[in-house]
């Protein structure tokens, strides 16, 4: 067994974590992994080998009775300790986090606390899961009971290192499975320091594994015989892909996808707070969050809002308060939305294009951008963008602006500004969205409620966290059982 990276310089060459303990990969095929705040180099991350694959499936399936049959109430011991060791690691989490995806230092602590959450809800599942049981006729009773699926493989994506990792690892390792996790092949680190803690915490080793690649491994993963179950965040393109190939290779799976999120902005809405959020909401983690409104739809007279949300924008510098995008592809692509937007007569009214921040010239970072007087049929307005921008759309009525909302392929969230409570339960009813903000910008849920879409940001039944990942992570064993409740004990005769 070799350390999670070797010492020769920042990073070093990834390993992949296979049976408790970091195994260096004999692949042949590599990605440099860069910092987006600078553009250094992190760290050398190997493609797994398909025999790596198979080597940690086959640690996670020898881990699987042992680990299975340890009743729940000691299974969540551990987590009760990766808890304690996330909030004694909190700072060293974050900074990497930080690092690796360019994410400002306050929203990195931010994404560490909630994985101290999810934990939380994960060491209450004894309390939540229990089975039912009927007497159905005299002497006869049938039971149901949340069984653990066996092995099981998350797929993650860049924008939230650790914390989407942790929506599955300790739900599903509380619920008796035992875990491959693909990280993305942008963030490596984050999930490989999250093993030690694992470690540390006394998860037996082939429990949790950790194997790095890119598309090759994911569609290893979603033909693999031995992994029962594939949940996966991502893109809408790419979650199409994985539901596709694991539930024809007949697979349960669960598949979060891209969003285009929709704020509906009324004229009774409260102004500053409005502006704040709206503000906050399209430039939190340089608006790469499947949650971040990017898509504003003005209903009415709502100028001053907007001149609030323009001064909020300039609010907001890259560099100090807002964090770097992932990677220069990114970084052309959320600049090109914005210039094809202004060549089809959209208003810019904050650019955010062509920034560089002093002393970190190789990172990169886009600015906030407000774009006025779009079309609701312009690529700006109904594409994810992934950046800090966000369009404008003016319409004259609330049903005006629920078409809009109610025409994007996507449905993770929608929010609605305003004072009236008979306006936000209108909208609450017709959003064809799976999360619903009133007055709120990123409307997540927090436990116990569950996290997932609607439409094409999420395919398969239940969603990832909460309560309803309790079915995801589970079958249900049914037995049907029959005794004399009329029979006296009497040895002798
Ligand atoms: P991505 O889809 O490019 O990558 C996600 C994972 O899929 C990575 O591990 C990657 O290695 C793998 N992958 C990439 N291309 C693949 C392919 N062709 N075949 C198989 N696997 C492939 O997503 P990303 O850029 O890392 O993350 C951003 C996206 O994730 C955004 O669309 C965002 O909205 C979405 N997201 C959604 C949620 C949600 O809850 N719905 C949460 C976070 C992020």
């Amino acid at each position: 067994m070799e350390p999670a990276v070797s010492t020769e310089s920042k990073y070093g060459r990834l390993n992949n974590y296979i049976n408790g303990g970091f195994a260096a990969s004999s692949s042949g095929r590599s990605l440099l992994v860069f910092s987006p705040i600078d553009g250094s180099l992190l760290a050398e991350m190997p493609c797994a080998t398909t025999g790596e694959l198979d080597a940690a499936v086959a640690a996670a399936k020898a881990a699987f009775p042992r680990w299975s049959r340890t009743p729940i109430k000691e299974r969540v011991q551990v987590f009760f300790r990766y808890k304690y060791l996330l909030e004694q690691h909190l700072g060293e989490l974050a900074a990497l986090v930080s690092e690796e995806n360019g994410k400002t230092r306050g929203e990195a602590v931010a994404e560490i606390e909630k994985c101290i959450e999810l934990t939380e809800f994960a060491t209450a599942l004894p309390n939540l899961m229990g089975g039912e049981v009927l007497e159905v006729s005299k002497g006869v009773e049938c039971r149901a009971e949340h069984v653990p699926l066996g092995v099981v493989a998350s797929i993650v994506p860049f924008n939230f290192p650790a914390m989407v990792p942790n929506w599955t690892i300790p739900n599903a390792l509380a619920l008796g499975n035992c875990m491959i996790i693909k990280p993305s092949e942008k963030v490596p680190l984050s999930v490989a320091r999250l093993a030690l803690l694992l470690k540390e915490a006394g998860l037996p080793d082939g429990v949790f594994n950790i194997i790095n690649g890119d598309s090759a491994t994911v569609e290893a993963i979603c033909d693999h015989p031995g992994i029962d179950a594939v949940s996966f965040v991502g893109s809408t393109k790419v979650a199409k892909l994985v539901y596709r190939r694991a539930t024809q290779n007949l697979k349960r799976c669960l598949a979060l996808g891209g969003a285009k999120n929709h704020l509906l902005v009324l004229p009774d809405a409260q102004p500053e707070m409005t502006a704040q959020n709206v503000a906050a909401s399209m430039s939190g983690c340089a608006g790469q969050r499947c949650m971040a409104a990017s898509a504003m739809v003005a209903v009415g007279p709502v100028d001053d809002i907007i001149n609030r949300i323009c001064a909020e924008a300039r609010r907001i510098i890259p560099g100090e308060n807002l964090g770097a995008v992932i990677d220069r592809a990114a970084k052309e692509r959320i600049e090109s939305y914005i210039t094809e937007a202004e060549q089809q007569g959209a208003k810019i009214l904050v650019d955010g294009r062509n920034y560089v921040v002093a002393g970190k010239e190789g990172g990169t970072y886009v600015g906030p951008t407000v774009i006025d007087y779009v079309r609701p049929d312009m690529a700006v307005a109904t594409e994810e963008i992934f950046g800090p921008v966000i369009s404008i759309t003016r319409v004259k009525t609330l049903d005006e602006a629920l078409a809009i909302e109610n025409a994007s392929p996507y449905g993770n969230a929608a929010s609605v500004f305003t004072q009236n409570g008979g306006y936000a339960r209108y909208v609450i009813d017709r959003a064809s969205a799976g999360m619903v903000g009133v007055n709120v910008g990123v409307p997540v849920p927090r436990e116990p409620f569950s996290f997932g879409g609607w439409n094409e940001s999420k395919f398969g039944v239940g969603d990832i966290t909460g309560k309803s990942s309790i079915e995801f992570w589970t079958r249900l064993k049914k037995s049907t059982v029959k005794w004399n409740p009329e029979a006296g004990i009497n040895w002798m005769s």
